[in-house]
């Protein structure tokens, strides 16, 4: 993987999310390289091959977060921030550290078990939350969707360890893929571990989208059957399928009373 430098790009940048005023990345690109990814339809290089990493980024971090209130920032909106580079250049773990220094907290969402690296971190910012995401309940599905992010075992392991010490921990259903996806299910192996189950339905942008592209070709070749029907689906969020779906999760949520939030 070539990690290459990124000059001069805006660090903070206000989040589209209502309960959040600040979103970053501490990557450029995803290692993961999930098919379905959203974010692949803005990509600046071929995440499969190369991604990018701020340059200077912790002064350049100190410098933004000095002009705000301390207050909990969103990381992880188009990168996952535990991707395999972390390991290496740390740009997540150091970030941590610098926001619990200047009284700040993070919502984090990921895929890896590298998060449980900073457990420590996190249990020091009691405001933050900290989630991952999962599509597929078995692995064989898994693999052709998303074959380079750790396996859903990890992501359940990760989640359990980080509630057992305390810390809110929430878990992101997404995307649900129509007929593929078993969303009851997904909501019971994770149910254990999480505080919040959020769940997102597949969205695509746009017939000429990336994202769209890959999908249609792993149904192509995997559920030729499928095809048709995403593509009816995938751009309504108000086809049957998803109205269905809604109401037998609202079912499943009163009857069980869980913490769903359902935004299908
Ligand atoms: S882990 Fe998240 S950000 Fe990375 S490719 Fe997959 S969906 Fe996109």
């Amino acid at each position: 993987m070539k990690v290459s430098k990124c000059f001069k790009r805006k660090i903070l940048n206000p989040c589209n999310l209502e309960m959040y005023n600040y979103q970053m990345d501490p990557y450029i690109g995803c290692e993961h390289f999930c098919n379905y990814c959203y974010a692949l339809n803005e990509a600046e290089t071929d995440w499969e091959k190369e991604i990018m990493i701020h340059e200077e980024f912790i002064e350049r971090l100190s410098q933004a977060l000095s002009k705000i209130e301390p207050q909990t920032i969103y990381i992880g909106v188009d990168t996952d921030p535990y991707q395999p580079s972390e390991s290496s250049f740390k740009q997540t773990g150091k970030l941590l550290e610098l926001f619990e220094k200047r009284g700040f907290s993070v919502c984090i969402l990921t895929k890896s078990g590298l998060v449980t690296r900073d457990i420590d971190l996190y249990t020091k910012m009691p405001a933050s939350s900290v989630g991952i995401s999962i599509a597929f309940q078995n692995e064989q599905t898994r693999n052709l969707f998303e074959k380079s992010a750790p396996p859903n075992k990890e992501r359940i392991e990760a989640l359990e360890k980080l509630k057992k010490v305390g810390i809110d921990t929430y878990t992101l259903i997404s995307p649900v893929m129509p007929f593929i996806t078993d969303v009851e299910s997904l909501i019971e192996a994770v149910v254990p571990f999480s505080n919040t189950i959020w769940i997102y339905r597949l969205q695509i942008e746009s017939e000429e989208s990336p994202n769209w592209y890959n999908i249609q070709s792993i149904l192509n070749r995997h559920f030729p059957d499928l095809t048709e029907q995403y593509r009816e689906i995938a751009f309504s969020e108000d086809h049957p399928f998803w109205l269905e779906l809604r109401q037998q999760l609202k079912e499943i949520q009163s009857k069980k009373d869980l913490n769903l939030k359902i935004e299908l």
